[in-house]
This record gives structure tokens, sequence and C-alpha cells, in this order.
């Protein structure tokens, strides 16, 4: 197959800076559409991933799977995009479509293992996929989402991923008026979590291990934020919480956290340390509890999400940088110091 070398930036061991790279992207194929790169947002997922967190990364890697940008050609059999529309694609760039899981469009459950954005095997070319820290994507238009045009751009791309992954979790147990929300790590998808929950309508507490995050927490749309090492704080909403959020990226007890549970309630884990949680059985027999998981969202149920967002005005609180701030930027992210969301202004990696 013919392919093109554009620029990316990633790099070729856990322990290597990324750095300016070219990679080949796919020729265009009937239903594919490709999309200069605008932004990227900069998610713990793709940190995991450099760091081989999860023992499955293929190097040489390009993160990035918070992708925005303006579709630039389209395949001959694409009727869903025109050159110079602005368009956003996430975590998923393929699947089978024939399982279950796919028809009923939640093709991040695909039997056969959806294609990601990055680090995933690239069935046209062999190797990896290589994410949104580049110049340009080439993937079929179904994967493909339309970015409203009312959203700011740069502060929506973290939407694609850290929006999605607490939208599908909040819709499918009914965040709602009536319901009060935990959200348990005010990070990336923590901050996008609050703003989503409330214009649900929900009540939501943040459980917050810093200290600096409490006050902004209510500046963010919280009814309340507790710091969770302060165990007199903590005790006051013993049984409280009709569902919990939990996007720690570490390993963390779970169990003081499924104590805030009332019965019948759901913790649900959408945080991925790298390490196994230990759970006490009576932490969930005791009030029927449920301690659940979920990974981001099908194809439909994203651009469900981004039009949501368009019309409550919802965006990530975000810093803009240059692609060659993002080892910077990685190494912050692991130290917690970023409100709320890294995002790379991609035409810097063409100057
Ligand atoms: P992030 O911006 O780094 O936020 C994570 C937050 O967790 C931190 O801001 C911090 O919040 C809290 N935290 C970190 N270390 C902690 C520790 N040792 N103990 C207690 N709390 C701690 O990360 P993110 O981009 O939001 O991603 C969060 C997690 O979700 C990552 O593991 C990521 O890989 C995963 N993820 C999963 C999916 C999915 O589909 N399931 C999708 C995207 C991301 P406070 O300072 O408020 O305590
Ligand atoms: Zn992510």
């Amino acid at each position: 197959m013919e392919t093109k070398e554009v620029k990316a930036y990633g790099t070729k061991a856990m322990d290597a800076p990324l750095h300016v790279m070219n990679i080949k992207r796919r020729e265009l194929q009937h239903r594919d559409v490709e999309m200069e790169i605008l932004y990227c947002g900069i998610c713990h997922s793709d940190l995991h991933q450099i760091k081989n967190d999860f023992g499955m990364t293929m190097y040489p890697i390009v993160p990035g799977h918070e992708i925005v940008g303006k579709i630039t050609r389209v395949g001959e059999h694409v009727s869903k995009f025109k050159e110079g529309d602005l368009a956003a694609i996430g975590c998923i760039v393929d699947s089978c479509q024939e399982c279950d899981n796919c028809h009923d469009g939640e093709e991040q459950f695909c039997d056969q293992f959806p294609t990601f954005s990055f680090n995933s095997p690239d069935k046209y070319l062999g190797g990896a996929t290589y994410g949104g820290f580049s110049e340009t994507y080439i993937c079929e238009d179904k994967y493909v989402l339309h970015m409203p045009e009312k959203l700011d751009l740069a502060s929506a791309a973290p939407l694609l991923c850290a929006g999605i992954t607490v939208y599908s979790p909040l819709m499918h147990w009914q965040a709602g008026p009536d319901k009060k929300v935990g959200i348990l790590g005010i990070g990336g998808l923590g901050h996008v979590a609050i703003k989503m929950a409330k214009a649900m309508g929900a009540e939501v507490t943040v459980f917050t291990t810093s200290a600096s995050k409490v006050d902004d927490a209510k500046r963010l749309g919280a009814d309340h934020a507790v710091l969770s090492k302060d165990a007199d704080a903590m005790a006051k909403y013993t049984g409280q919480m009709h569902f919990i959020i939990d996007t720690v990226s570490a390993k963390h007890d779970v169990n003081s956290f499924l104590n805030l549970l009332r019965r019948d309630g759901t913790l649900v884990l959408v945080g991925l340390p790298p390490e196994p949680l230990e759970v006490g059985s009576f932490n969930v027999v005791l009030g029927r509890k449920s301690l659940a998981g979920s990974n981001i969202g099908g194809i439909k149920e994203t651009q469900e999400m981004l039009d949501f967002c368009a019309n409550h005005d919802i965006t990530a609180d975000i810093e803009l940088i240059q692609v060659d701030q993002i080892n910077d930027a990685f190494e912050r992210l692991e130290k917690g110091d970023v409100k709320y969301r890294f995002v790379v202004d991609m035409a810097t990696l063409k100057s």
C-alpha cells in the first residue's frame, strides 16, 4: 500500500523523551477521511502507555487520542464529511462491526477488540497505530465525529476521551436530579465529570487528595468538596452516595469510598491503576453495593456527548502548550501538577 510520511512526536523507549519523528499514514481508502490535526489533549492513559504500565506498549509509540482538526480529504464513498469540516477522533478508529457489541454501538467492547487510535495493531500497515501527536490522521469516516462549531476547539479536545469516559457511566447509571453523585480525583476526567453531572442535575460531591483543589472544585460546579485524607470530613458522607465515579490513576483504598455508597449504590472504576485493588467483602456485601467498571464509550454516544457539551457550554479547563513542551507536561501530569488538562497546539509541530 502506498503511504505518506508525516511528522509526529513520539518515543522509541519508555525512558526516552518524546521527540520529532517521521511516521507513515496509509493511502486514503474509499471510506476514509484525512484530518489535519489542530489540537490534541494529553490523557493519563498516554502516560500509562508511554511507561508501559499495562505491559502492552509497542514502541515506537506516538500517543494522543483526544484529537480535533479539519477534514482535508475524503474518500470517494464518504458522504458524512466534506473538506473543511471540523471533526474529532477519540480512542476508537476501527472495530469489527459484526459482533453484538458493535451492533449495539458499544464498539469499545468489540469482541475482536477495537483498534485504538494509538498503540493498537495497525491492520493496514502492520506495526502499531500512531496517535494524535502528529500532523494528520487517516481513518474510516464512521469513527470520526462532527465537532460542534460552538465549542472552542482546543478546550473541547479533552472531551474525546476524558469527556466520553465520564459521560457514558453518568448516563448508564442515570445521574440526574435527586441523585447524589460522588467523583474521586479531580484531574482531567474528574473535572469534566463535575461539569457534566451538574448539567444533568445531580448533587455533586468531590473527593480529592489535594487541598488546593477543594475550593476549585466548587468553582467547577461541585456542591461539596471533601479532602479525602480528612477522616472526620469523610465520615459525614458515609452511606450518602447513589453513585461514585472513581477516576484515580494510581493504587488507592477503594474500601473507604465504597463506604460512602448508600444501599444498592454503585462505585464505577474508570481510572486504571496498574496494580489490582483490594476489596473487603463487607464493603460490598453490606448494603448490596456494586463495584463496576466502564471504558470510554461508543461512537454514537461520543457524538451525543459532544452535542450535550455544546448545549451546556461544557469544555475542559486547559493549559495550551507547544509540542516541544510535551515532555515537561508529562512530568507535571505524573506529579498531579495540571489544572486540569494539557492540550497541545499541533500547529507548533509544523514550525
Ligand atoms: P489525571 O489528570 O492525572 O487525574 C487523576 C487524579 O487522580 C489526580 O488528579 C488526583 O486527583 C488523583 N490521584 C492521582 N494519584 C492518586 C493517588 N495515589 N491516590 C489518590 N488519588 C490520586 O488523570 P486522567 O487523565 O483524569 O485519568 C485518570 C485515570 O483514568 C487514568 O488511570 C487513566 O488512564 C484512566 N482513563 C480511563 C479511561 C477509561 O475508559 N476507563 C479513559 C481515560 C482515562 P486529586 O488531586 O483530586 O486527588
Ligand atoms: Zn484517554
